[in-house]
């Protein structure tokens, strides 16, 4: 779920940074969130307790960046204004949208909100926790490939 709410953004904002699309061309709109639900699903042998929970993060990504997505794309075009300076733009965007600043204090209160409840203090305590969670990830998917 983690990284499909993250994957429109890390394929989308390098793009936007380095001057090669809007920020939410290629992986903010419907096409994309169906091809790479039908990867992950098919690559993980169409496990639904790995692909579900990455298509609700897909979806939810995509809900909360409405209503500036371009849910068509490629089938419509849709214009984006051309930004010179495209980290100055969201560098200042940053500090003046009231939105973007709710937003951004929201995100860095639930990391906080993560790191303390589970006591990430140190990068062994961090690595440890992902390793563990991966460990659940494991089981959760050899518990769906036992036929009961
Ligand atoms: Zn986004």
């Amino acid at each position: 779920m983690i990284i499909g709410a993250l994957l429109p953004d890390i394929i989308d904002k390098p793009l936007f940074l380095l001057d090669l699309g809007g920020g939410r061309l290629y992986s903010h709109n419907l096409l994309f969130v169906i091809i790479s639900f039908l990867i992950v699903h098919f690559s993980t042998k169409r496990n639904k307790s790995i692909s579900l929970p990455f298509l609700f993060g897909l979806i939810s990504h995509i809900i909360l960046d409405l209503p500036y997505v371009p849910l068509f794309y490629p089938f419509f075009s849709y214009d984006f204004p051309y930004i010179e300076e495209p980290f100055i733009y969201w560098l200042r965007k940053l500090w003046t949208d009231p939105l973007v600043i709710i937003t951004e204090i929201a995100g860095l209160l639930f990391i906080l909100f993560i790191v303390v409840h589970n006591k990430l203090y140190h990068i062994r305590d961090i690595t440890n926790y992902l390793k563990g969670f991966n460990q659940t990830l494991i089981m959760i998917s050899k518990e769906k490939e036992i036929p009961s």
